[in-house]
């Protein structure tokens, strides 16, 4: 039985799990300029394990002229994708697991428990940037190629292995794999969700807000309007808005979270000089937007809002504030909850784990969309790690839940992929 084989595979090379998890995060590959080394790593473990290695550098002029693709002048030269493929027999159903190689910068040294680039482990956990997002995720996917190769297990459908760049950045790589033309009869991106199987993930994008004021010298205040007065009445405002389209959008996916359409403001600037009434005033921030919202329509709303507030306040109403919608943009993406990948996953969990699975949207955007909406591929999103760790210093995966993930996909992937 397959199964049993791979339980034992999995049980007895833990260590190698973890050394390659810990190989992983001891290149850093900081994203939009650094995943180069990382991804001839992945190439290299993956060639003797795959049929075929394809390995390119996303094309940033194709990518810009995609609906879906936000960001501008950014170049992937040195920054390419690498997709492993083992072929099945050709009668199963395909699979593509994705992870991303890239990682968010790495902030101070010193404050890590032992440094970011070390893979330390330190009470069951392996340390450092990347150990959850999203390398935990990609050891399990070069481990699995390597344990179905090594115990000769011929899978009926086609399973391949997407290894991405930029996905902290403006989601080239995952954009870039999916208008390759690479389709599946479905994809698990192995984002560290805790464990939690994820059938959607919100979207989001980042926006600024010009306020206009009258400036004015200290000692003449009373003839000025304080540009930085109005954007913080602005700001008060948006908490209805927020407020609003949490109760418009709250889904069953999202039905635990406090919040999960959020609308912050994370910066803002007047003047330099301080001495002064400050005549202009910029507040940079973030909307999210539920999987099944058009961002379009989202951000006509955040747009319409402003006018309307501004409509309320006699200065404002004269000097409309101006919306500008800044180039990090995800879109959500959803797929059913009975959709028989998430039905198999959940089977596999129960089986492995001895628990009931927890079903849950992803509050943070992701390289879903690109599969869903553009390559019309049901995905999930499933992994082990905490994502409130991710991007900070504490940012560490458990071993027990690494190995217990591994052996929750080599399950799954059995029975997806088997011979039909
Ligand atoms: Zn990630």
């Amino acid at each position: 039985m397959p199964r049993g084989r791979v339980q034992e595979y999995i049980d007895a090379r833990g260590d190698e799990l973890v050394s390659l998890l810990q190989a992983l995060v001891r290149i850093p590959s900081v994203v939009t300029e650094g995943e180069g080394e990382c991804q001839a790593f992945v190439e290299e473990t993956l060639r003797p394990y795959c049929d075929q290695v394809d390995v390119w550098e996303p094309d940033h002029e194709e990518l810009e002229s995609h609906p879906a693709y936000f960001q501008r002048g950014v170049r992937y030269d040195g920054r390419p994708n690498v997709v492993g493929l083992i072929k099945g027999k050709g009668e199963g159903r395909s699979l593509i697991l994705n992870a991303h190689a890239d990682v968010v910068a790495e902030g101070p040294h010193h404050l890590w428990p032992a440094g970011p680039w070390e893979g330390a482990i330190i009470d069951g956990k392996i340390h450092g940037r990347g150990a959850a997002d999203c390398k935990a995720g990609l050891a399990i996917a070069l481990f699995l190629a390597k344990m179905f190769r090594e115990l000769d297990i011929e899978l009926g459908g086609d399973l391949s292995i997407h290894s991405v760049v930029d996905e902290e950045w403006g989601g080239g790589g995952s954009l870039s794999a999916v208008l390759r033309g690479y389709v599946a009869d479905g994809v698990v991106i192995l984002e560290p969700t805790n464990l939690i199987i994820c059938p959607g993930c919100r979207g989001g994008q980042t926006f600024r807000i010009t306020v206009k004021g009258r400036g004015a010298h200290p000692v003449e205040s009373h003839k000025g309007v304080s540009a930085l007065k109005k954007a913080i009445w602005l700001m008060e405002c948006m908490d209805k808005l927020q407020e609003w389209r949490q109760e418009q959008w709250r889904t069953e996916l999202f039905k635990d979270f406090p919040i999960f359409v959020p609308l912050v403001i994370g910066r803002i600037a007047a003047e330099e000089f301080p001495s002064k009434v400050p005549e202009k005033c910029i507040m940079e921030g973030l909307m999210g937007y539920h999987p099944q919202e058009e961002y379009q329509d989202a951000r006509r709303e955040l747009e319409e809002f402003i006018a309307q507030a501004a409509r309320m306040d006699p200065w404002l109403r004269e000097h409309e504030p101006q919306v500008e919608w800044l180039g990090l943009n995800k879109e959500g993406a959803e797929i059913p909850t009975d959709h028989p990948l998430v039905v198999a996953l959940k089977d596999h969990f129960r089986e492995v784990a001895g628990r009931e699975p927890l079903i849950q949207g992803f509050p943070a955007g992701t390289d879903m969309p690109y599969y869903v909406r553009y390559g019309r591929m049901p995905t999930i999103l499933f992994g082990p790690g905490e994502p409130k760790d991710c991007h900070s210093i504490n940012e560490a995966v458990a071993i027990d839940d690494l190995i217990l993930g591994a052996k929750i996909m080599a399950n799954f992937i059995l029975e997806w992929c088997a011979t039909a």
